[in-house]
């Protein structure tokens, strides 16, 4: 099963591409009807039909890479370049153009913010490699051991600061999944945000993506959404990706990927149980493992965030252990609005609420694994420049303040506007100017 037939039921009412399922489209501006349009050959097409049934315009894609040599996103005029993929399954898809993402719209699906605003940038070039077959990540844990070596300590390496890393971490994996399925921003022109979108816009960038040599699709276990008519259908998928992909063989362990929003963490005799939403089993992992969790991802484990409709996202490394349960070999966890939107503290949940009520255009800077790189907490690309937002929740840490220093004057240099929020008096104004 292709990851589009996974994620994309055609009786599904909504339009997971664009977030906007109830846009009435009531403006009538050409800027609406050209968004997440696209042009290949002499076609031009709304992009979710592409994405849903890109096997039916294979032909079409096939013209557009002869022809013209990429394709055209109309969200602009002049219309922007995009990259025309075909997967070595043959399956083709679009991606924004190098270096470009800045120039479209914001509420188009291939704006991105400029690379100095993401962590992807301290990665190498074989960390993250993008051809014209997709996207190839080093993953910085085995998918498979020997059974006769001992088992490593620690799953996940933790890269040296102050050079390129050239494999990519379980956190950055996570926020790398979550940026190119643009989950890390939000516009006012998408009505809502279910984890059925979330789920299809995940797997249609998996497609075609190959992680440590296998694909991303077949490594990669992408929560689906609970429906009651596709449940029996879901849990044979989960079936198969427990007997296909993790089951013992030839005296390899394997090792997969699951991906999900975490509902419940609870003691057992031998540590802990994750139940995940939409899903029927457990996860299971030890009471060292879990004591470590907690301590590297603090805000997705504190109780204050749930007040806001937070949700926790985690991506989980497993195992089958000999009694078929699935044993968590390590996780990465993400704190996340209601609406899915990445936040660094339960405050940052409160900021990002705020800015939908408000109607903003934001976008959630992600670290990756760099741990120590400095972003705002929010851009707000529906100004030009972008504006940022800072939420200044911890006081009297010399490193914390230090960087806030960096922060502003880097600001003042940019001339750009800034929305600052000292968690200590109420939260500021946050509408459009
Ligand atoms: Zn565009």
């Amino acid at each position: 099963m292709t990851a589009s037939e996974a994620a994309a039921p055609r009786d599904e009412p909504a339009r997971p591409q664009s977030d906007d399922a109830n846009n009435t489209g009531d403006n009538g501006t050409s800027r609406s009807d050209r968004a997440d349009r696209v042009q290949l050959a002499d076609k031009s097409l709304p992009l979710f039909v592409l994405r849903e049934h890109a096997t039916n315009y294979a032909a079409l894609f096939a013209r557009a890479r002869a022809e013209v040599g990429h394709g055209q996103c109309l969200c602009q005029t002049p219309a922007l370049r995009l990259v025309i993929r075909c997967s070595r399954a043959g399956r083709y898809h679009l991606a924004g153009w190098p270096g470009e993402g800045e120039l479209h719209d914001p509420s188009c699906s291939f704006h991105k913010l400029a690379s100095e605003m993401t962590g992807r940038d301290a990665y190498s070039a074989e960390a993250i490699r993008e051809d014209d077959e997709g996207v190839t990540i080093r993953f910085s844990a085995a998918l498979a051991r020997k059974l006769s070596d001992p088992e490593p300590a620690k799953a996940s390496t933790e890269p040296r600061e102050g050079r390129a890393r050239r494999t990519v971490g379980l956190l950055g994996l996570l926020h790398w999944l979550w940026e190119s399925a643009q989950l890390t921003a939000w516009h006012p022109r998408w009505h809502r945000r279910s984890w059925w979108i979330c789920h299809a816009r995940l797997s249609e960038h998996i497609a075609g993506c190959s992680i440590n040599h296998e694909d991303l699709a077949d490594a990669l276990y992408v929560v689906p959404p609970f429906r009651k008519e596709y449940a029996r259908r879901n849990t044979a998928a989960f079936e198969t990706f427990l007997i296909t992909r993790l089951k013992q063989r030839a005296g390899t362990q394997r090792r997969g990927l699951i991906l999900g929003e975490i509902r419940d963490i609870s003691p057992t005799r031998y540590g802990v149980r994750y139940t995940l939403a939409h899903h029927r089993g457990a996860l299971f992992a030890t009471t060292a493992l879990d004591e470590r969790l907690r301590r590297s991802y603090r805000p997705a484990f504190s109780n204050a965030a749930a007040e806001h409709g937070a949700r926790r996202i985690g991506l989980f490394l497993v195992e089958l252990s000999p009694k078929d349960n699935v044993k968590v070999v390590d996780m990465a966890a993400m704190l996340v609005s209601g609406l899915y939107i990445p936040a660094d503290s339960s405050h940052e949940v409160v900021m990002a609420n705020a800015l939908t009520e408000g109607g903003r255009a934001y976008v959630k800077p992600v670290r990756y694994d760099g741990s120590n790189l400095v972003f705002p907490d929010f851009v707000l690309t529906d100004t030009q420049p972008h504006s940022y937002v800072e939420v200044y929740g911890i006081h009297g840490r010399e490193s914390y303040d230090q960087r806030k220093r960096v922060k502003q004057a880097y600001y003042q240099s940019q001339d750009a506007g800034l929305i600052e929020w000292n968690v200590a008096e109420s939260i500021p104004d946050v509408r459009p100017p």
